[in-house]
């Protein structure tokens, strides 16, 4: 199979039958054999029936439906599980990714050899109240992965299937998709300008919340990818720094009390300073240990992904 189109949806129902017919129209002017699978997140009006009804009038049309809404990474990460064509695409069902994009997409892909190429809404058609956080985001987030690409978060996006194999998201982490890729070894990015249109119908499902969760994501995203497998290294160092300022000082000032003896120590600002960095630096070196206890026991410690062998038997062969 091409393609698998990958759309998640929480109370999407009157732009479905639009949305689906566009991607027909598509891959039949190009000869794709395709497959679209939609993720009902939980919906509570009548996007289900929609897709059921899309589904008898169409056999590559399939759909899973959560119980509740889980939130769009989820519904990716179970899409990406169920995908199977060579390429795999995700869009919104809003209407405000076009499907003409696909072809172009596949062929960058396909022909180019991208393992990620990434929507670009160079022309958005947003409010102001979210473009402009949007820029301080894609920002920090170029600078820390070094991936160059002017908007991470675009719903519509094109992989290479063993990409969406190897990778897992979870939490709200599809913001970042491509510096998870990124990690996993794919390191062959792409970007594509898209057009990008007004939501159609109903109400964007994000509210200002989105702003918080992405930043608080974007600090995990940089703490696990720096020292996710070395946790110690970073809170062992931080700790010990601290502990040994607060032992200077509070060596200093025994020094003072009993060779110039003339304060008592808890008269001295400089004391508490000393005090309450022994016991920061403390704490921070015994979470270094818990987090290196945790990270240990953690099932994908040793995990790896292969890109080829040679010369090697099967095990037990
Ligand atoms: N979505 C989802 N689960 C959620 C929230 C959103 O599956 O909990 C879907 C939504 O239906 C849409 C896509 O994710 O297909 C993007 O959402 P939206 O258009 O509301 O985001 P925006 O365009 O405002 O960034
Ligand atoms: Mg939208």
């Amino acid at each position: 199979m091409d393609i698998s189109v990958i759309i998640p949806l929480y109370n999407e129902d009157e732009s479905l039958k639009e949305l689906n017919d566009w991607i027909v129209r598509v891959m039949l002017t190009n000869n794709f054999s395709y497959e679209i699978i939609y993720i009902d997140d939980g919906s509570s009006d009548n996007s289900w029936k929609e897709i059921e009804k899309l589904s008898v009038e169409n056999k590559n049309v399939k759909g899973i439906k959560f119980r509740r809404n889980y939130g769009k990474s989820a519904a990716l990460n179970r899409g990406f599980d169920a995908a199977i064509g060579n390429v795999v695409i995700t869009m919104d069902a809003d209407l405000q990714d076009s499907p003409d994009e696909i072809p172009e997409l596949y062929k960058m892909i396909k022909e180019d050899g991208l393992d990620l190429v990434s929507g670009w809404k160079k022309k958005r058609r947003d409010p102001l109240t979210k473009r402009i956080p949007s820029k301080f985001f894609n920002r920090s987030t170029r600078i820390m992965s070094g991936i160059k690409l002017h908007d991470f978060n675009c719903g519509l996006k094109a992989y290479k299937k063993n990409v969406i194999k190897s990778i897992e998201i979870h939490g709200e982490m599809h913001r970042y998709i491509p510096v998870i890729a990124k990690w996993a070894g794919f390191t062959n990015i792409g970007e594509k300008i898209v057009d990008h249109r007004k939501r159609k119908y109903g109400i964007t499902k994000f509210g200002f919340e989105r702003f918080i969760k992405g930043y608080l994501d974007l600090i995990s995203i940089i703490f696990i990818s720096k020292f996710g497998k070395r946790p110690m290294h970073l809170f062992g160092t931080l700790g010990t720094l601290i502990f040994i300022i607060g032992f200077i000082i509070a060596a200093y000032l025994a020094y003072a009390k009993f060779f110039m003896a003339e304060y008592k120590m808890t008269e001295r600002p400089l004391f508490y300073f000393g005090l309450l960095a022994m016991m920061i630096g403390t704490q921070l070196f015994l979470t270094g240990f818990l987090a290196e206890l945790i990270s240990r026991s953690s099932h994908d410690r040793n995990q790896y992904l292969i890109e080829k062998e040679l010369g090697l038997k099967k095990y037990g062969e």
